[in-house]
């Protein structure tokens, strides 16, 4: 982590300087009645964004909730490897490390072949496959991951808090913001009202550039925009607690599938301190339209089917922490903002709807929170560049078109893990239903898609055509940048190149370097230094304003061929050893070498072509957007300009 750029500071490097917005007009007890971004929600959805969003000064952001504080027990509680290098971005991924509990193997279990009132253990799989990430897939608590996006927002230059006890009242757009590009300012007015008991029944009204529905799967945004969760009408009942238990099982620490013979089925994980277990049990399928609440299901009842089927193993809970009966549906929502198909090219949108608002599915693919962190990772990053007059407004329509695409994704996958999890398994007496070693095949083939890695989004003006795929096969357009383990050239310091990009709305530029010496005259990689550097077409001259840091919108940084001990970092360009700040301080943080030593060459890892190299653009939520030759700056130029806006 870089620190001291604008003077040597005591204290705790990841609390900001506080702005001149948080020291004249943040009031954690009363809401600012105009605001740039709008939050309703603080569920991961409305936490990841709000985070993001904190992340700008100069960007206005509230967060309401109408819950009374910050959520303390229950919900979600899978971390996908994909989700893990996202909080390594936010910067809290090795505390999540350290508190979480690491799935590293899951196992399969249905009735034993010589008597189905039993289970035995089919199968055993390691949980993420070598090399998808260098984060691992761990289970947390939903609260607590709240309580880390919440740090980061109070540690923020705005110092940015949730206000709570706020309940949506009614959201109203502007007429004039239908029909142009051009829109008021504050084009959405909400109303909110007060429920705690001191304030009971005040209404407060706010009017925001931007406004995010991200209240949940009974989302009033989306109602307000009169769109709808479609899906099948195959509700189904499900249990779910957490236990302090005393159990004979041998599994209990690990992640367990586990399908009795006539009693059901359970997923067991393990949770985060060593004791606590997480079951979930499937319950009873519900009737279109019908909600969990009127079948009065008991705790008693929850623990008295995980009982049964996890027979001939007892299990004899001691304390319960949280249990839950929930409804759930593969429903979906066809668009993720207030803009009709017929309008996307007359006007941007204004309200957009995230997590569990637009997508819900079942939890036994672990998907929930993660996707719903994804959804407002990928918008965050567009609505700051957008208010920060950084890109054209066009660019918040990808937010639906890529996201909506991958919710219906997930809800396709999710619908045919659950219909094999719940299917009659076939035995060695009956031939019918499913085969216990399908649903282990099932869970590997798609551990990439569970573990988050799979999203691909399509081309776009922010995602190219893949014309110069081959010079970076590992490093897919549309997909997240794959990190690699390299050495940093100025400290020799082995660090993970994804660690590179940070929530912090910049894009990065990585050039991978040609076979040549870097100190050559005729090194690709320093014609396109020389080219960021002094052409007036550079993407990083455009775009950057002439007062601020030569990398504060596009981070160049560069990876080599040779080893750390070979280059001499005199003769590097000038441009990857850039001066900036109050006092024009060297960033010596931009070239990288292989990892020589660790046998972890990046140049292998990810294919990258060692004759000609290549450019591989990242955008700001860590997904590559173009891989080009080190020598096309005309392609590199358009590509920018396709959506970006030139500094004032
Ligand atoms: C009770 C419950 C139990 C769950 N259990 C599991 C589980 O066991 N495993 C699993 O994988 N997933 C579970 N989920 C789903 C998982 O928690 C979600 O997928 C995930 O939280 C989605 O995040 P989100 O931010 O989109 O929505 P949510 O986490 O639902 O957050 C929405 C927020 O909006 C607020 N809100 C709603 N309406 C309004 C309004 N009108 N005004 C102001 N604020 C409003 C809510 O108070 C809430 O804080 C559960 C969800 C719920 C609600």
């Amino acid at each position: 982590m870089q620190f001291h750029l604008n003077g040597f500071r005591t204290g705790n490097p990841e609390i900001a300087e506080p702005s001149e917005q948080d020291k004249t007009s943040f009031n954690p007890d009363s809401l600012a009645n105009e605001v740039d971004v709008l939050v309703i929600g603080c569920g991961p959805a409305g936490l990841t964004l709000a985070a993001q969003l904190a992340a700008f000064p100069d960007i206005k952001t509230q967060i309401v909730d109408q819950r009374p504080g910050p959520l303390l027990l229950g919900q979600a509680d899978g971390v996908a490897c994909r989700t893990m290098e996202m909080f390594e971005a936010f910067g809290f991924s090795e505390r999540v490390l350290k508190e979480a509990h690491w799935i590293n193997e899951t196992t399969f279990w249905k009735p034993d072949d010589t008597c189905e009132n039993k289970i035995a253990r089919h199968g055993r799989i390691q949980d993420v496959e070598d090399g998808l990430s260098e984060f691992p897939h761990v289970v947390l608590n939903q609260a607590r991951v709240h309580d880390f996006y919440l740090e980061v927002m109070r540690n923020s230059a705005n110092r940015l808090q949730p206000h709570y006890s706020r309940r949506l009242l009614g959201v109203h757009v502007d007429g004039a913001v239908c029909s142009a590009y051009a829109a008021p300012s504050h084009p959405v007015t909400v109303s909110l009202e007060r429920i705690d008991p001191a304030h009971q029944g005040q209404i407060e009204t706010v009017k925001a550039r931007y406004v995010v529905g991200c209240d949940g799967a009974r989302s009033a945004v989306r109602q307000f925009l009169g769109r709808v969760l479609r899906g099948d009408s195959a509700n189904q009942a499900w249990g779910v607690m957490d236990v302090l238990a005393v159990t004979n099982f041998p599994d209990i620490r690990m992640k367990a599938l586990i399908q009795s013979a006539h009693e059901g089925s359970i997923v067991l994980i393990p949770r985060e301190g060593g004791y606590l277990v997480r079951i979930y049990v499937e319950l009873d399928k519900l009737k279109e339209d019908e909600r969990v609440a009127g079948r009065n299901i008991t705790l008693d009842r929850l623990i008295a089917a995980a009982q049964r089927i996890l027979r001939p193993y007892t299990l004899e809970v001691k304390e319960v922490a949280w249990w839950s009966v929930y409804e759930i549906g593969q429903r979906l929502c066809d668009k993720f903002d207030d803009v009709p198909d017929a309008d996307v090219a007359h006007r941007p949108p204004h309200i957009f709807i995230a997590g569990d608002a637009c997508h819900t599915h079942s939890p036994k693919a672990g998907q929930g929170m993660n996707v719903s962190m994804q959804d407002t990772f990928n918008l965050g990053w567009k609505l700051a560049a957008v208010l920060l007059r950084r890109c054209a407004a066009k660019i918040l329509h990808t937010y639906s078109a890529e996201r909506q695409g991958i919710a219906k994704e997930l809800i396709d996958f999710d619908r045919e893990w659950v219909k094999m999890l719940s299917a009659p398994l076939k035995s060695s007496t009956d031939g019918e239903g499913v085969d216990p070693a399908e649903v282990q095949r099932y869970f590997v083939k798609h551990g990439h898609y569970t573990a988050g890695t799979a999203t691909k989004y399509k081309p776009s003006l922010i995602s190219a055509e893949p014309s110069h795929q081959h010079l970076a096969k590992g490093l897919v357009i549309g997909m997240r940048f794959h990190s690699a383990p390299v050495i940093r050239l100025a400290d020799a310091k082995p660090v993970r190149l994804g660690d590179a990009s940070k929530a912090d709305g910049r894009w990065r530029i990585f050039a991978f370097a040609d076979a040549q010496a870097p100190s050559a005259r005729t090194s690709r990689v320093r014609g396109l230094c020389e080219f960021f550097a002094d052409s007036p077409q550079s993407p990083v001259r455009r775009y950057t304003p002439a007062t601020a840091d030569i990398d504060a919108v596009i981070d160049v940084r560069a990876v080599f061929q040779q080893g750390h001990r070979e280059l001499n970092i005199d003769a590097m360009p000038q441009f990857l050893l850039p001066t900036k700040g109050r006092y024009a301080l060297r960033d010596y943080e931009k070239m990288f070498c292989p990892d020589l030593k660790g046998n972890t060459d990046v140049f292998d890892l990810r294919e990258i072509d060692r004759e000609l190299g290549c450019v591989v653009v990242v955008r700001p939520d860590q997904y590559v957007a173009n891989v080009l030759p080190l020598d096309a700056y005309a392609d590199l130029s358009a590509f920018f300009a396709g959506f970006m806006l030139p500094a004032a």
